[in-house]
């Protein structure tokens, strides 16, 4: 049977970093989620959708074929045959992700392709429902948080780092709260921590910390 780690939690948390790095360490393959809504979301933004037209992306979803792929032991997420990993991290299309993952098409498309990648290889995932719907037998389970401000600091400086000087703060902050709250309060998957999930706020915590006290949750196990 393959191993699955789960990592949930908000927007900005570490869960990609930390989910990579454990992956690396474990030699586990690594699936970043949200990549996957984002790509969906991308497919919408596409096609002239707008987020509220629900009955649109309804249909859509049939017509977006996501798959992933590694290249270099690094996930690429594939749309209808085209990577499209380098256009799915703005904050448009991470909007649009948040918006449209709510509609059930969307995320029993998705959910599935996520439990048939768990089911083959041994994996660390990452996303907001991984350890309560995706996959309620993993057998490590994190939920990994920081406090709002801390989450909007770290965005911040790597939006400078990527030379966007006119990153304003107060904004990152402002929509890191709307997706959380639109994430945590959606009918169908809400993002919660699951009942059996180890809590790591990582507002205090160097990568290299959080990266070991999960690794220590694998040994336990
Ligand atoms: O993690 P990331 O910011 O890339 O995710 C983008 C959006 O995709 C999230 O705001 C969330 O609405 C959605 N998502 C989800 N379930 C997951 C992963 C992401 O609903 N497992």
């Amino acid at each position: 049977m393959s191993y699955s780690i789960a990592i949930d939690g908000p927007a900005g948390a570490g869960k990609s970093t930390i989910a990579r790095a454990v992956a690396k360490e474990l030699s586990f393959i690594y699936v970043d989620t949200g990549a996957m809504y984002r790509a969906m979301a991308y497919y919408f933004l596409q096609q002239g959708i707008a987020e509220n037209e629900t009955d649109k992306i309804k249909n859509a979803c049939q017509h977006a074929d996501v798959s992933i792929a590694y290249k270099n032991g690094e996930q690429k997420v594939i749309l209808n045959g085209e990577d499209v990993t380098p256009y799915i991290r703005s904050e448009a299309v991470g909007n649009m992700a948040s918006k449209s993952s709510p509609v059930p098409e969307v995320r029993a498309k998705l959910t599935q392709l996520q439990k048939d990648l768990a089911a083959k290889e041994n994996v660390v995932m990452d996303g907001r429902d991984i350890g309560t719907c995706v996959l309620p037998k993993a057998q490590v389970k994190v939920y990994l948080t920081a406090s709002t401000h801390t989450r909007a600091m770290r965005r911040y400086k790597e939006l400078l780092e990527k030379g966007q000087s006119d990153a304003d703060i107060e904004k990152i902050e402002a929509d890191i709260e709307e997706r959380d709250y639109r994430d945590m309060h959606r009918e169908i998957s809400p993002l919660c921590q699951a009942k059996d999930a180890v809590l790591v706020d990582s507002s205090e915590m160097t990568i290299e910390e959080v990266v070991k006290k999960i690794l220590s949750l694998v040994k336990e196990d």
